[in-house]
């Protein structure tokens, strides 16, 4: 039994310490503590790639216990846009399509699955308004963090009271893009060119996190309400998964956030 249990790595989970408030749950989860092999260890939280079905079972098992008494968890079909869902009452368990989900009410918590893009938690911890968001390069040049401001007031949420957490992702030590997608973020962005540094020929450094980190901003976020909590993916991949690292496809963390509701506790 000693021997099993050593071999047991723990699941790691990076949360910001400052996101305190009644029933608030939120964080990232990290590779380590689940039961996952290859590609996909261990803690591969994505069902819909070549995992064992049962590992992604056990996984989610244990990640529902570190998540806590959700009512629901909301997991997304997530195609690199900026379509976000408002979710309420009404909301079924479906599995719905889009890159970012807003629960506007407790007992709900929603989440975003990365692998080097950026995962966006934001929250009003006295509306308890709770939002996910995921952010690769072409959700984060199409402004989906401006979108995730907006509709969060829409839903309710104040926004001088608002506050945002930018989680595990690759950095701009690891982030190397073509020089015309860079181009494409300065046309875009007046502030992309203090996220951008010289690569390689015809490459850029892009600093995807500091990108968002300036939506927000531009978006009418106060700065000291965004915080940017944890490592690069790929400097960390032993702790993280990285597409990049990995170099190709691989499992898949899970990021979330949600309010209790009270039945549960
Ligand atoms: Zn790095």
């Amino acid at each position: 039994m000693e021997n099993i249990a050593q071999q047991v790595s723990t699941i790691e989970m990076v949360r910001s310490g400052a996101w305190i408030a009644p029933g608030l749950r939120h964080g990232f989860f990290g590779r380590t503590g689940g039961v996952s092999r290859d590609r996909f260890a261990t803690l591969n939280l994505a069902g819909h790639n070549d995992d064992d079905p049962a590992a992604v079972a056990e996984n989610w098992r244990r990640a529902i216990a570190e998540i806590g008494p959700a009512r629901t968890i909301v997991r997304l079909h997530q195609v690199h846009g900026t379509e976000i869902h408002l979710l309420d009452g009404r909301y079924d368990g479906a599995r719905l399509t889009g890159d970012g989900a807003i629960a506007t009410i407790p007992g709900i918590t929603v989440g975003v699955f990365t692998a080097d893009c950026v995962p966006l938690l934001m929250i009003d911890p006295q509306q308890r308004i709770a939002g996910a968001f995921h952010a690769g390069w072409r959700g984060t040049l199409a402004g989906i963090a401006a979108s995730a401001v907006k509709l969060m007031v829409a839903a309710g949420a104040n926004r001088d009271r608002m506050r945002a957490l930018i989680g595990p992702a690759i950095g701009q030590c690891c982030y190397e893009v073509d020089e015309e997608l860079g181009v494409r973020f300065g046309q875009r962005y007046r502030f992309a060119s203090a996220c951008l540094r010289p690569g390689k020929p015809g490459k850029l450094m892009l600093d995807l996190r500091g990108v968002i980190n300036a939506q927000l901003i531009e978006a009418g976020m106060n700065c000291a309400s965004i915080e940017l909590v944890g490592p690069c993916t790929r400097c960390a991949a032993d702790r993280f998964f990285s597409r990049r690292a990995a170099q190709g496809p691989c499992g898949l963390q899970f990021s979330f956030v949600g309010f209790d509701d009270g039945s549960s506790a």
